[in-house]
Order: structure tokens, then C-alpha cells, then sequence
């Protein structure tokens, strides 16, 4: 989904760049069709009367390429679907070609201004789109060859013929123009949806690293790493206004349990601190209870998302008594934790909170253990 994404943004960049590419070409056009007016009307060379060319090559061309272009900067500025926008970007960088070649007879604007927009819609994985394009490009040369035979109808027949064989050349160079680019745009199109799958294949891999460094594999708790990244910044924002709980538990005796039921059976305790952690930490929710970070082998930090530190307590302490209920296959023997919670209410460096709630974590061994003590805030 997110390779999606990330092409769908590459293709965004190719038609706004293919957008203004075709807009600076209308303008240019426009002001080559201005200058050449004004040369032919000087040197006396303009087929027909100044108004009538003035009309037809150049107020028309202008006026059509103008709602054309306000038309394609719409839909890009609009909300529009990313089909829709290249669509239009599509069939306006072949319209604005083959408006010239309609209106003047150029023929390199004819053979190439199709090919530029044929080109251009290779980013669209819209096989019907690609067709149109195609479609719509024979009948701009189509068109643009049978506007020039009707302006040289009135000649004589000689001419004419002559006429006819020249275009009738370019029409079918202009056709097999197409024919070829249609097919490099199919394989260019084929090519890109190559590089969006291995584009796809890479984030989710990248994904899957994000995930093994910010996670402990063995719990799913956040990792150290994690933890070192996010809490240095979140302490050191924390005031009055925005204080930040955070708890230190242990488990008790744990050496014990791994020299008793072995090393396996100790996993096992720790993949429940884990699971009973995202559960009633609500971890999928969009605002779960508190973060839990596996800080050491059988020290778990846990950053608090609510801001009362009463709260707080009570949540952990809330862990605290569920952990103790819990029942294990390899033993009757209830395994139990300690913990140390602290607020923090002034900016501080993560390791001055570490080491209060630290500091609690050793009042609750110290005292009897299975309990939880609430350290001095700071
Ligand atoms: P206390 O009540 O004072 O905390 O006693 P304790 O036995 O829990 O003491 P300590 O914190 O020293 O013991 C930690 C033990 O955790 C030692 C180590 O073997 C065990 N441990 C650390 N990481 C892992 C792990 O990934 N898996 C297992 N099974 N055990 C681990
Ligand atoms: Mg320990
Ligand atoms: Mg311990």
C-alpha cells in the first residue's frame, strides 16, 4: 500500500513537470505564431488577408491551447482522481501538438507531439487510457492531414497531386511514428510496474527491519533502541501541564524460576509480560494505555500515554495484580513482579527519570517485593 503511495507521489512529480513542459511549449508557440505575424506582415509573405491568418493561426490556436491548459491546471489543482488528472495531462500534451500541426501543417509538431504525449501516459496503469491516447493521436493526424488537402483543394491539379503525395507521406510516417511509440510506451509501462513490485518488496522489507529493531522479538515489547530514540525527546518536553508517568518492573526471583523450570519456562513468563501488556494496555487502540519497552532481560519500562499520575499508578498497579493471577503450564507457583513509578514534571534527561524510577523499583525489593512503590516525582 505504501509502495502505492510512494509511486503514485513519483507519478504526481512526472505529470506536473509533463504539465509545465506542455504549458511552456503552448507559450512558446504562441509567441513564435505572434513573431512570424508580425515578420510576414512586414515582409509581405502571409497567405491570405493579416485578419484571417491573424484568426486562424494564431488567436485560434492561442484561444483552444488556452482552455486546454486552464482546463489540465484545474484538474491537477483540483480534487481529481491520480487516473483522471493523467488523463488529462495526457490528452492535453497531445492536444496542444496537434492543435500546431491542425493549424499550420508542421510536420515534425506532428510526428513528434504525439509521441510526447503517448510517451508520458506510459506512467498510467490505465490500459484503456494508453489506448485512447493512441486512439485520439491517429485522429489529430488524421484530421490534421485532411485540413491540409482541403486548404490546397482550390489549387490546380498538378499541384495538388503533388500536395497529396507529400502528405499522404507524412500521414504515414506519422502513423508508424505512433505505432512505435505506442509500443516503447507498453514496454516502458510493463518496466515501471517491474520497479513499483520491487519498490513494494523493499518497503515491506524495510518495514520488517523498522520492525526488528523497534521490537524484542521475544515479547513484542519496544526494544531499547526504540526507547533511547523516543523517551531522550519526550522527557525532556515534559512540565507541569505535560507530565509523563513512567514505570520500572521486574520480575521477582527470576533467577530461580529459570534454575527451577529452565530457561524455556522463563521465556515463557516473559512473553506474558508482553501479552498481558498489550492487552490491557489496549495496545491497538489509537491512544493505547502506555508504551512497554523492554529495557533488560526481565526489566520492562513502561511510558504512560495519560497524564494524571494517580492514573498512572493505578494502571500499574492494575498490572501488577494481573500478573500475579496468572497461571503457567510448567508450575502451581504464582511468579510474581515489582515495580517503581515516577511522574515526571519538569524537563529532565532520560536517564535522571530512569534513575528515580529505578530508585522505587529498589524500594519495592527492598520491601517485601510483589508491590508497587510510587518514587518521589521530578
Ligand atoms: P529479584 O527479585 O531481585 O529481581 O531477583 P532475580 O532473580 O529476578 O534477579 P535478577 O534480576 O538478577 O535476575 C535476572 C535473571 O533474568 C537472570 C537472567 O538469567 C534472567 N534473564 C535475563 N534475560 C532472560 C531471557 O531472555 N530469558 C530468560 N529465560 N531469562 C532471562
Ligand atoms: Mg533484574
Ligand atoms: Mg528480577
Amino acid at each position: 500500500m505504501e509502495g502505492l503511495t510512494k509511486t503514485r507521489e513519483i507519478e504526481g512529480i512526472i505529470r506536473r513537470r509533463m504539465a509545465k513542459i506542455v504549458t511552456a511549449c503552448a507559450v512558446g508557440m504562441t509567441v513564435f505564431d505572434i513573431v512570424y505575424f508580425i515578420y510576414g506582415l512586414a515582409a509581405g509573405i502571409l497567405p491570405g488577408t493579416p485578419i484571417s491568418y491573424l484568426l486562424k493561426r494564431v488567436l485560434g490556436p492561442m484561444l483552444l491551447n488556452t482552455i486546454l491548459l486552464t482546463v489540465m491546471w484545474c484538474f491537477e489543482n483540483g480534487i481529481h482522481t491520480f487516473d483522471c488528472k493523467n488523463a488529462v495531462v495526457a490528452f492535453s500534451v497531445s492536444s496542444v501538438g496537434g492543435l500546431v500541426a491542425i493549424f499550420h501543417g508542421y510536420h515534425l509538431v506532428l510526428w513528434l507531439a504525439p509521441a510526447l504525449g503517448l510517451f508520458f501516459v506510459a506512467i498510467s496503469h490505465n490500459k484503456i487510457l494508453r489506448r485512447s491516447i493512441l486512439v485520439y493521436n491517429y485522429i489529430l493526424l488524421t484530421v490534421a492531414y485532411a485540413q491540409q488537402l482541403w486548404e490546397w483543394g482550390d489549387y490546380g491539379s498538378v499541384l495538388r497531386q503533388s500536395v497529396f503525395a507529400y502528405y499522404t507521406q507524412h500521414l504515414i510516417i506519422g502513423y508508424m511514428v505512433l505505432g512505435v511509440v505506442y509500443a516503447f510506451t507498453e514496454c516502458l509501462h510493463a518496466h515501471i510496474v517491474d520497479i513499483i513490485e520491487v519498490n513494494q518488496t523493499l518497503l515491506k522489507q524495510s518495514d520488517e527491519y523498522q520492525e526488528r529493531v523497534e521490537r524484542d522479538a521475544l515479547t513484542g515489547c519496544y526494544s531499547r533502541d526504540y526507547l533511547s530514540h523516543h523517551m531522550e525527546k519526550l522527557f525532556r518536553k515534559c512540565s507541569n501541564r505535560l507530565a509523563t508517568t513512567c514505570a520500572l518492573i521486574d520480575i521477582d526471583d527470576f533467577k530461580k524460576v529459570n534454575d527451577t523450570y529452565g530457561h524455556d519456562c522463563g521465556d515463557q513468563v516473559l512473553e506474558r509480560i508482553g501479552k498481558l501488556g498489550r492487552m490491557l494496555g489496549n495496545a491497538e487502540a489509537e491512544r493505547p494505555a502506555y508504551r512497554i519497552c523492554r529495557y533488560g532481560g526481565e526489566e520492562f519500562l513502561f511510558v504512560f500515554t495519560d497524564r494524571n499520575p494517580v492514573t498512572c499508578q493505578k494502571q500499574i498497579e492494575e498490572f501488577r495484580r494481573v500478573f500475579e493471577t496468572q497461571e503457567y503450564d510448567f508450575t502451581d507457583r504464582r511468579i510474581t513482579l515489582s515495580g517503581g513509578v515516577v511522574t515526571c514534571s519538569s524537563p529532565q534527561e532520560f536517564n535522571v527519570v530512569f534513575k528515580a524510577v529505578d530508585e522505587a523499583l529498589y524500594q519495592a525489593k527492598a520491601t517485601g517485593k510483589n508491590k508497587v512503590v510510587v518514587g518521589k516525582g521530578i
